[in-house]
């Protein structure tokens, strides 16, 4: 634990404990530049600091003090999970994209060149999965293409503010890692409150909106009072639910702790709730030892103290996590501190994929042992769970039918609303670690919901002006 924070008191009360512990902290953050500035990584042999700048020329580096001083555990690396969800690591790049990067650096090459051979890597990196950036974005009634807006599912829109792009660390596994290295082209982000609020008021059949990222926390609470607090007008009725998508509790939680911009954030949930929305927060969780600290649990209590819920998410992801003690543990956890488990996810195909991803079959496996160990409360989490274009898709389990072997999958989301809770079934494959591995099982050539999906993924296309 770090000087600032002084011991809580069993008869304080809960602002007292959580206002009156928490001076302010200086946030102090670390990128590619500083590595060499991180005293703990003097652990670490210099190849093994020159294999980190490798990795993190390619795939977003950045850490902060907080994350270092008090969530890693500097003498269980390189195996510690907080530090594989935030390090570098050599295996997250495939040997020849590592290859050819580590040779130019080492020659001492150019910078064009270089930056060059980093852009070429990182487009064999699949930087957009799941089609987001055409098959997800509303247009306006003249075809304009709406920054900063998805809209998927049909009750539930995403907003992408644009100073939220950000995150107060980054995770190695991000799957919108891509707009962390700077191709504006692959950034999704609107500067304008005017565009979400003008989509929302047209759109009365949307129920949820989530703020999300990269982290809208990293925003000064003033920016996100600007978007949420209009929403309390007579004519924004139809939504009912804010969700802010964020992992502040874990790689800040002082956001939420000692400064008058917390005070003020704190402030506006309250508002928010007391003016009849359901507000959540969609935290990102990957292991227990993230709700672990003072200030981490101290945040949570002040965020419930709003009426705020906060729902836990993330993915499952080998090195980190992959282990179904460790996610019992997790949910055991956040039900204790009064949080709600909310989703499984397998790891998308994109960034670092390769290194962290989990057999769907396994996946299962984990996520059933970790729900036998746990009460009824913990087993709300739902998962594992695909985000594909499509949908979102559940593995539900194994099972043997007629004979065949068989995953038992269903739409958790789906385009069409009409897919979600239908049982589908797909061939047995020990190694699939993703949908488009999966056949259809019995003999079945496609999946019930296929030339549905064809024929709105060819909609949105020629709309986007792209041969589908
Ligand atoms: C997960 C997700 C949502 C929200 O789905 P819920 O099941 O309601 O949590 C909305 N839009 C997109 C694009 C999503 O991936
Ligand atoms: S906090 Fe979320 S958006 Fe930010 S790096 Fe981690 S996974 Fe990505």
């Amino acid at each position: 634990m770090s000087a600032q924070v002084q011991p809580l008191k069993a008869s304080w009360s809960i602002e007292q404990a959580t206002q009156a512990a928490f001076e302010p902290v200086p946030f102090k953050v670390y990128t590619q530049r500083d590595l060499d500035r991180i005293v703990q990584l003097g652990r670490l042999s210099p190849e093994q600091r020159f294999e980190m700048k490798v990795v993190s020329s390619v795939l977003p580096f950045r850490v902060n003090q907080y994350v270092i001083d008090e969530l890693i555990d500097w003498s269980d690396i390189p195996a510690d999970p907080i530090f594989q969800l935030t390090f570098p690591q050599r295996g997250m790049l495939a040997p020849e994209h590592f290859e050819r990067i580590a040779s130019l650096l080492r020659s001492g090459a150019d910078k064009a060149e270089l930056d060059q051979a980093i852009a070429e890597v990182r487009h064999e990196l699949n930087p957009h999965p799941a089609d987001q950036m055409e098959m997800n974005m509303p247009r306006d009634e003249s075809g304009e293409r709406l920054d900063g807006i998805q809209h998927k599912y049909r009750e539930t829109v995403l907003f992408f503010p644009s100073q939220g792009q950000t995150c107060h660390s980054y995770c190695t596994f991000c799957f919108r890692w891509a707009q962390f290295v700077g191709d504006k082209e692959l950034r999704i982000s609107a500067s304008e409150a005017k565009t979400l609020h003008d989509y929302l008021r047209r759109n009365t059949e949307v129920t949820d909106l989530l703020f999300t990222g990269g982290d809208p926390m990293v925003m000064k609470t003033r920016h996100l009072r600007d978007y949420l607090e209009p929403l309390l007008k007579p004519e924004f009725d139809h939504i009912q639910t804010i969700r802010i998508g964020s992992k502040a509790l874990t790689f800040w939680p002082h956001r939420f702790l000692g400064t008058e911009d917390a005070d003020d954030l704190i402030c506006l949930l309250t508002q928010l709730v007391e003016a009849g929305k359901h507000v959540a927060l969609m935290a990102h969780y990957n292991h227990w030892k993230e709700l672990d600290t003072d200030a981490a649990q101290a945040a949570i209590q002040r965020i419930r103290s709003t009426g705020a819920v906060i729902r836990a998410q993330g993915p499952l992801l080998a090195h980190i996590n992959d282990d179904p003690a460790v996610w019992a543990k997790m949910w055991k956890l956040q039900v204790k501190l009064g949080i709600v488990p909310y989703y499984m996810f397998a790891e998308r195909d994109t960034g670092a994929r390769a290194y962290f991803e989990v057999p769907l079959a396994r996946a299962w496996e984990i996520y059933r042992e970790a729900m036998q160990q746990v009460s009824g409360l913990a087993r709300t989490a739902r998962g594992p769970s695909m985000s594909a274009s499509p949908g979102k898709v559940e593995i539900q389990g194994v099972a043997e039918v007629a004979g065949e072997k068989v995953f038992v999958l269903r739409f958790i989301q789906g385009r069409n609303p009409d897919w979600v809770q239908r049982p589908f079934f797909a061939k047995y494959d020990e190694e699939a670690t993703w949908l488009h591995h999966l056949k259809p099982a019995f003999g079945e050539e496609k999946w019930f919901w296929e030339d549905e999906y064809e024929a709105i993924r060819c909609d949105k296309l020629s709309a986007a002006g792209l041969a589908a």
